[in-house]
């Protein structure tokens, strides 16, 4: 092993890679992580000890509270390689640091250093770069996390955190048709609640009424606002865009919605290519109503796993509405994936300054 000291971070190089042992073409998304992972603990009022070591499992005691209250937040980002040039780049890390800090201050957690997430993320995309792999939809998945690690049942806000960082290899991901349905009783999020938040528990919360649309034949459900399941809110665990003859709406963030990045800059790219584009609330009856007249031609979700994920069908009060077979040239939902990927892939101009090399 040979240990080093970045500006503060310690490395502890894996002897061995285990990259000759995975296949590349047959990704299964997030279960093979990189070599490395960096680990830092909240102690004694402050963050400390960041490391960075061989991926392995971790030793926490089963009294630690995120097991008992689930005090837990994470992050998702990507880093994608140039064809060409062989260089790496995120995709605005910016906004998921803050929004990592935005989610862990809603849960009680200490707010996480700028200088040791950016050097963690230089250091470990630097040892783990060849598990950047190049080519259409290729990208190296990041998983930042944070949870409660003090040992007590207490129900009290831990005095110790864990925070880290793991990488994951993943391959373009072809959602297919997506058929959704709209939510008439249950909720993902609520008023003053966490839906804000990429808390653990949101996602956890998820899974019934998922599997409850899956044995009906739908893959996700369309999260409507949990007073009156009056208003369309979000997709799974992606922002959800709906196309009204050529109109795009989508909900503004509130305190149910999270503020996706991949949802603004859809909506950056909207605005720059001068494509109507409207952040409004919009119900179920409007679509519902759209879908009748034949002036709704498009819904689709965002988030960074799968940047754009079209929508077929969706159903409410048992009724199933198919959407309509775009053309390729027609649909906003494949210009804006190809605008996305374009940039995050190095192969177009970047006019908003969204990459980050690395
Ligand atoms: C992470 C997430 C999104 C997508 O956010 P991106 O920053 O675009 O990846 C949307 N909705 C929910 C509930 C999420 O947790």
């Amino acid at each position: 092993m040979s240990i080093t000291t970045n500006k503060h971070i310690t490395v502890d190089k894996a002897d061995t890679s285990r990259i000759s042992e995975v296949d590349f073409e047959n990704l299964t998304f997030g279960t093979a992580f990189t070599d490395h992972m960096f680990e830092c603990d909240y102690k004694d009022g402050k963050w400390q000890n960041p490391t960075i070591k061989p991926y392995g499992p971790l030793t926490i005691s089963p009294g630690a509270k995120v097991f008992h209250y689930g005090q837990a937040v994470f992050e998702g980002m990507k880093a994608y390689r140039d064809d060409e040039s062989g260089r790496v780049f995120l995709f605005r890390p910016e906004e998921n640091f803050k929004r990592m800090n935005i989610s862990s201050k809603r849960m009680a957690i200490p707010e996480f250093p700028k200088e040791y997430f950016f050097e963690a993320l230089h250091t470990l995309l630097e040892l783990d770069r060849d598990w950047v792999k190049s080519g259409e939809g290729n990208s190296l998945y990041i998983r930042p996390f944070a949870m409660a690690t003090q040992v007590g049942v207490s129900a009290a806000p831990s005095n110790e955190y864990k925070f880290m960082i793991l990488m994951a290899p993943a391959q373009a991901y072809y959602t297919g048709d997506v058929r959704v349905v709209i939510a008439e009783n249950f909720s993902r999020s609520a008023d003053g609640g966490v839906g804000f938040a990429k808390a653990a528990g949101n996602y956890g919360a998820q899974f019934y009424p998922t599997n409850l649309a899956r044995e009906k034949g739908f893959d996700q459900v369309i999260w409507t606002d949990s007073n009156e399941h009056k208003y369309l809110e979000e997709a799974g665990t992606m922002n959800v865009f709906f196309r009204i003859n050529d109109t795009l709406i989508t909900a503004p963030t509130s305190d149910r919605i999270l503020d996706g990045v991949t949802r603004k800059s859809v909506l950056s790219l909207a605005e720059h290519e001068g494509i109507d584009h409207e952040v409004r609330r919009i119900t179920v009856e409007e679509l519902v109503n759209a879908a009748k007249d034949g002036s709704l031609k498009e819904i689709f979700g965002s988030g960074t796993a799968a940047v754009i994920s079209p929508v077929s069908a969706f159903s409410y009060k048992e009724q199933t509405y198919d959407l309509p077979k775009l053309a390729a040239e027609e649909s906003y939902a494949k210009r804006f994936k190809k605008q996305l990927m374009d940039i995050q892939q190095n192969r177009a101009e970047d006019p908003f300054g969204w990459r980050y090399e690395v």
